[in-house]
């Protein structure tokens, strides 16, 4: 059984970019935003409930799933969130789970945005959690020039996303990524290191 390393941090922090880098020496990638668009593909269990609890309209014309749209429908519906995350996080969680299996490397990074707001959920199946911190103005910035965003509607993510505070509680290493990207890569490159070492000690020889 692989080492689970947990991935997290706040929108913009640099998770994708830190998993990149971590790829880069080989280490697998459960990215559970991938997985989350994957449980919600046409003709998955998961789809025909959605249509038939929102009809057509919740379609784009290709017939994929409106994502934005469920995703503005639920900022303002509280009770359909709950309904929304209740069916498709055991999903997530059995598909995680899943990829965890069949990782052949001494550890593995799984990419969970969310990880703080639902750390109960995943608890047992991890076994070390990274937290990357940015300063806000940093994610602010990063996050407004890669998704040519309003400043507005970044601000309203950030507040509606666990707090620094909270996510540094659950974290046993803290990536800060509040320099340049050469030096998030160097960081990676010996957590890597320690993690690697970590992984083989605690792996059962086959
Ligand atoms: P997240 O996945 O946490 O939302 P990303 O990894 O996508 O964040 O990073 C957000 C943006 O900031 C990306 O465009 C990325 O290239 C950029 N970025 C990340 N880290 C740095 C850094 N240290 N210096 C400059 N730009 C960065």
């Amino acid at each position: 059984m692989t080492y689970v390393v947990a991935l997290t941090g706040g929108i913009g922090s640099g998770k994708s970019t830190a998993a990149q880098f971590f790829a880069d020496f080989g280490v697998p990638i459960i990215d559970a935003d991938l997985i989350a668009r994957e449980v919600v593909k046409p003709q998955t269990p998961a789809f025909e409930q959605i249509l038939a609890k929102w009809g057509a309209s919740i379609r784009l014309p290709n017939g994929e799933l409106n994502r934005s749209l469920l995703r503005e429908h639920i900022f303002t519906h509280p009770a359909d969130k709950i309904w929304l995350e209740n069916l498709l996080h055991p999903l997530i969680q059995i598909e995680i789970k899943d990829a965890i299996q069949k990782v052949q490397y001494p550890y593995c990074i799984v990419v969970i945005p969310l990880l703080a707001e639902h750390y109960a959920d995943y608890q047992a199946i991890i076994d070390h959690v990274i937290v990357i911190d940015a300063k806000p103005s940093q994610q602010h910035m990063r996050t407004i020039e890669r998704d040519q965003a309003s400043s507005e509607l970044i601000e309203k993510m950030i507040a509606e996303q666990a707090s620094p505070a909270q996510r540094l509680k659950i974290a046993q290493t803290v990536l800060t990524n509040d320099d340049t990207l050469s030096q998030l890569k160097k960081k990676v490159s010996d957590l890597h290191t320690v993690l690697l070492k970590t992984g083989i000690s605690k792996t059962p020889i086959a």
